[in-house]
């Protein structure tokens, strides 16, 4: 088994609920389990890419981070987690348009992977106080102070448990 951690993001239609029927489906994904969830986070939408923050369209999100346990590969974690994307409706007209879920695998143990499917770790999590805040929550060894304090000017707020 492996440790992984995967980000889960909404902005459209009932986004908790879409947030926690996730949780439930990466629960049931073969050989995976579910170890603990983060909270639930409430952020402006951000464009992060590249470095910038600009503000990017559509409702606030609601964002969160579960840490699971599995025996899948990488490659077919993913997989997976796009199945469930796909479940949820999930479309993708343009580049950060609003979604009805978002799941980002951001670390999978300590494996770096390059491929033109799948980079890990995710490599635009260190821009984002909406997955660096809640896998604090859940892996504080994970995440430094300074990481922290790198995005601490992004405004995120804690809602409620996920579970
Ligand atoms: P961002 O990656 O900046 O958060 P996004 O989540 O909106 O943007 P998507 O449209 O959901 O981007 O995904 C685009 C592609 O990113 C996916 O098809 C997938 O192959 C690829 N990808 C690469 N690395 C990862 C990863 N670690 N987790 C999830 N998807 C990844
Ligand atoms: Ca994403
Ligand atoms: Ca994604």
């Amino acid at each position: 088994m492996v440790r992984a951690y995967v980000a889960l993001g909404a902005n459209l239609g009932d986004a908790a609920v879409a947030l926690r029927q996730a949780v439930k489906a990466i629960g049931r994904l073969p050989l995976t389990e579910v170890r603990q969830p983060s909270s639930l986070y409430k952020t402006a939408p951000l464009d992060t890419d590249s470095g910038g923050e600009s503000p990017a369209s559509g409702a606030d999100y609601l964002n969160a981070v579960v840490e699971i346990d599995t025996g899948l590969s990488a490659p077919d974690l993913l997989n997976h987690l796009q199945q469930i994307e796909q479940q949820a409706g999930r479309e993708r007209p343009y580049r950060n348009a609003p979604r009805t879920l978002d799941l980002d695998l951001l670390l999978y143990g300590n494996g770096r992977i390059e491929s033109a499917r799948l980079t890990l770790p995710h490599p635009r999590m260190a821009q984002r106080a909406f997955v660096l805040v809640p896998l604090a929550e859940i892996a504080p060894d994970l995440v430094g102070a300074a990481q922290l304090a790198a995005v601490a000017h992004q405004r995120i707020e804690r809602l409620s448990r996920l579970d």
